[in-house]
């Protein structure tokens, strides 16, 4: 004969339905259990999602205790104790404990708590088989013993319950899984933006940061220093912490580290020990070892780092080999390090030597481009040098009789594609009776009176002509857009100039006179004929008594 009334059912059930959640739903349970009023007080505990263990999400204690009814909620009660929870579960049966058929554990909480009797009652559909429960109701009687007509009451109750509060209890198991996954994938994505960053970073300096960070993101320790192997000593390149505060002593750790580098003796320190053995080294607490005998380097490292607790020393390896370690320290607290912890540095470690070793060949090799750049250009430099001087004559600055050659060709073919008439002219220069002159003055004042004629020439001339030291005291001008008049005219300003010219030369002061031959390109001229002219040109200057200019 059931207690509930049909009405007191439909109000319960209503209620059940009005329940937004799994907790709502737990505190309409509390209510109808506390109305029942047939025990002290009671747990509500319900399976986790591993279905591995129950945790208590609601309780009520005795009056005396109900001050620590807080810190029991959340506890989590293994399936494979055999305790009164795991025997509840796996028989689907309530089950009532007192001292007389107590495991000694459950001893122990009867006379702690002060109780005479646990109950155990499953969570689960009426009458299924096999029971599944979803949990475990327990009931505690300080007095006596509940009635059993009482805990069939409850059973009732249980068993109105249940539907509800087993799909409530999916519900809240699939959200903590979505939002597990949600937090696993967030993890993941983080892990996968870290390693991109490291193998995208180029500078070793930036390297050790991100790993330093990345690693103080994952596991709670302050302190960290690279070392690397170079020229059979390890090199501190790095000293990391997780928080300013600790920045005094991480300088001073530096310091001491900068001016200690590593000897690669493994009995010389820790460092060198795991370098050596290619295997990590975990102290969990720095306070169970200080007794102990210590190599000198690190009891130094020690005493700066005074707070330090865990201490976990890594090699750093490329290809598997290593190539330097990383120390680290937990400051003021030890740090408790799972396997799976152990794990990831192993990991992290072999992926921060590729790293180093990548940046530090990227760097080398940037090094070298730009030492192969600088050599380039002083080579460029050099090439233009030489061409500069295997086209000028030396005496005069002038270019010389191969480069006239080339540039006379250059201006016959434009002048033949392009310009016609008046598009070219050339003049011949000769100095008079310069052999008298050498004879005279000697060879190195001819050879003062060479540059300085050379240097009349460019005074006269435009940017756009050329001249040119043809051969011994003879040059030649090649000018652009040039007619007749023109050339005539400037080879008559260079001729005047010069004779008007007193040349400060090392044999004294000296004058000299230049004989002029000009010409203009005609059509269907080429560099013989155009020249033959010129010459020819010059030819009757010399024979009309020299100091003169001819045009032909
Ligand atoms: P002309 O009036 O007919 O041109 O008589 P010239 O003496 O100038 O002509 P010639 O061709 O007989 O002599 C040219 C001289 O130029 C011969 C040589 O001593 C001199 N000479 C040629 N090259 C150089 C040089 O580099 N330095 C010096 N000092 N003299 C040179
Ligand atoms: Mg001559
Ligand atoms: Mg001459």
């Amino acid at each position: 004969m059931p207690f509930l009334s049909p009405e007191r059912t439909c109000q319960i059930v209503n209620r059940m339905i009005n329940a937004g959640r799994l907790d709502d739903l737990l505190d309409l349970l509390c209510d109808e259990i506390q109305a029942l009023g047939v025990a002290d007080g009671y747990l509500i505990n319900l399976l986790d999602a591993s279905g591995k263990s129950l945790t208590c999400l609601k309780l009520r204690y005795p009056t005396e205790f109900q001050n620590l009814e807080k810190s029991y909620l959340g506890y989590k009660f293994a399936l494979n104790n055999g305790q009164l929870n795991a025997r509840t579960m796996a028989s689907g049966e309530v089950m009532r404990v007192t001292e007389d058929n107590a495991t000694s554990e459950e001893v122990n909480i009867l006379r702690y708590w002060k109780i005479r009797e646990m109950t155990g009652v499953p969570l689960c559909a009426p009458g299924a088989r096999p029971a599944n429960p979803t949990g475990v109701l327990i009931l505690l009687k300080q007095e006596g013993s509940i009635p059993d007509q009482d805990l069939a009451r409850v059973t009732e109750l249980v068993n109105l319950f249940h539907g509800s509060l087993s799909r409530w209890l999916r519900f809240a198991h699939l959200e903590m899984l979505h939002e597990e996954s949600k937090a696993s994938v967030a993890e993941n994505r983080r892990h996968l933006q870290f390693l991109d960053e490291m193998t995208s970073l180029t500078s070793v300096d930036k390297i050790y940061e991100l790993f330093a960070n990345e690693l103080f993101r994952q596991l709670p320790l302050d302190l960290i220093s690279f070392s690397l192997v170079e020229d059979g000593q390890m090199f501190p390149r790095k000293v990391v912490a997780s928080k300013p505060k600790f920045e005094s002593v991480r300088r001073e750790w530096e310091n001491y580290l900068k001016q200690n580098p590593y000897s690669l003796d493994p009995t010389s320190s820790g460092s060198a020990h795991v370098l050596q053995r290619n295997k990590v080294m975990l102290f969990p607490d720095y306070r169970d070892i200080q007794h102990l005998p210590m190599a000198l380097h690190d009891r130094k490292s020690l005493a700066i780092v005074q707070q330090a607790r865990t201490i976990l020393i890594s090699p750093i390896r490329h290809n598997k080999k290593p190539i330097g370690t990383f120390l680290s320290f937990s400051l003021d607290n030890p740090v408790t390090l799972s396997s799976a912890d152990l794990d990831l540095i192993d990991y992290l470690t072999s992926f921060l030597g590729t790293a180093i070793t990548n940046s530090k060949l990227y760097e080398t090799s940037q090094a070298q481009i730009a030492e192969i750049r600088h050599l380039n250009e002083m080579l460029e430099e050099k090439v233009q040098e030489l061409a500069q001087q295997a086209s000028t004559d030396q005496l005069t600055g002038l270019l010389n009789f191969r480069a006239f050659e080339q540039e006379l060709n250059k201006r016959l073919h434009e002048a033949s594609r392009y310009g016609g008439k008046d598009s070219l002219a050339l003049a011949l220069i000769d100095i008079d009776h310069f052999k008298l002159f050498n004879d005279t003055n000697g060879h190195a004042a001819g050879n003062d009176i060479l540059a300085m004629v050379a240097e009349e020439i460019g005074r006269h001339i435009r940017q756009s002509d050329q001249a040119c030291r043809y051969g011994g005291e003879e040059f030649v001008l090649i000018l652009p857009r040039c007619d007749l008049e023109g050339v005539r005219a400037l080879s008559e300003r260079i001729r005047a100039s010069v004779e008007a010219r007193r040349f400060e030369t090392c044999a004294g002061p000296c004058s000299i006179s230049l004989s002029i031959g000009c010409t203009v390109y005609r059509s269907g001229d080429d560099r013989h004929t155009l020249f033959s002219r010129a010459d020819k040109a010059l030819y009757r200057a010399k024979e009309s008594g020299r100091n003169t200019v001819c045009a032909f």
